[in-house]
């Protein structure tokens, strides 16, 4: 029998993850073999997966759509990011029973810090509004970020965003003091002065959108020593952070938060501490695409 770690990705669709690369890359650093498996797992699926999947020996699995609310029953405990996200995307298999966590955007941090970059009492401004930012800007709230100002081409996007995050604040789910601002993308300019990280959280350059920003002068304006993040990570640099960099920006691409995601839940599956710098450090610097 394969002592292999047994691995997977569930979801629908599932064939384009690039879960079991990334986790591929990780598992390779620590000297460790995987068997990290794409499933097409459709909604209402989830039992029948969850029953082949402990009968088969599979150590834990990542979700993505349409299964990260819906595996919450499934779950004996959940941590305090999932619960806080209302949504799990990574489950480990122990003794029969399952255990919930959420790593999103504890890599999204990761990626922060390893670049010396710290969210508490700082004034973000993310423009995008989709999926992702109301993860991110509820665990910047939740770590004490001052101001978080969502900015998106549809501004009633930007709006539920803050107000989930207002409610949170209110019923004591989310830490309270950070001033949220929702507006269009058009209003940025105004909150670029003082602000100490700018997010790009639009797919907008991305490799195989076909769209990117044509005119990047509305952030001229951005506090000089403010850190510009982009969520895409292909390709590495976009037209977005090469324009920051050329104004002498401290730039940070997405494969920190795609990698960070992925070193934080192999150490779950692994029950052990990794070196996480370390391997965060090889995985980012080392020269290959994703
Ligand atoms: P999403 O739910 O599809 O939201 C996309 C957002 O971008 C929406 O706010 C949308 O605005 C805006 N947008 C899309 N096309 C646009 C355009 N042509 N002009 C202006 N705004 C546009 O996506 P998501 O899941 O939040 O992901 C956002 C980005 O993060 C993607 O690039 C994704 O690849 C990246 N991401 C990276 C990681 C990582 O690990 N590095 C993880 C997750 C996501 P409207 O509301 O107006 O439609």
């Amino acid at each position: 029998m394969s002592d292999k770690i047994k691995l997977n990705v569930i979801g629908d669709p599932i064939e384009h993850s690039k879960s079991p690369i990334v986790h591929g890359l990780v598992f390779d650093a620590l000297g460790l073999e995987c068997d990290y498996t794409r499933v097409l797992v459709k909604k209402g699926g989830l039992s029948e997966y969850i029953e082949s999947a402990i009968e088969s020996g599979v150590r834990g699995f990542n979700l993505t759509m349409p299964h990260k609310v819906d595996i919450i029953p499934y779950l004996k405990e959940i941590d305090s990011d999932a619960e806080l996200f209302g949504a799990v995307n990574t489950v480990k298999i122990k003794d029969g029973e399952l255990y919930g966590y959420n790593t999103d955007a504890r890599g999204f941090v990761l990626s922060l810090e390893q670049n010396g970059v710290d969210a508490e009492g700082k004034s973000i401004v993310i423009l995008g509004a989709g999926g992702v930012v109301s993860t991110l800007a509820l665990k910047l709230t939740d770590m004490g970020a001052g101001r978080i100002a969502v900015m998106n081409r549809t501004v009633q996007k930007a709006e539920a965003v803050c107000e989930k995050i207002r409610s949170y604040q209110k019923d004591g789910r989310a830490r309270s003091g950070c001033e949220l601002i929702s507006g269009g993308t058009d209003e940025a300019a105004k909150y670029l002065p003082d602000c100490d990280i700018l997010i790009n959280a639009t797919p907008l350059g991305m490799s195989g959108v076909g769209a990117d920003y044509d005119d990047l002068s509305f952030t001229d304006g951005l506090n000089p020593s403010a850190a510009v993040c982009d969520l895409i990570y292909s390709p590495p640099k976009t037209k977005f952070l090469s324009y920051a960099e050329a104004r002498g920006h401290k730039i940070i691409n997405g494969r920190g938060m795609l990698i960070g995601q992925a070193i934080l839940a192999d150490e779950i599956y692994l029950e052990k501490q990794l070196d996480i710098g370390g391997l965060y450090e090889k995985l980012t610097s080392g020269d290959y695409t994703i």
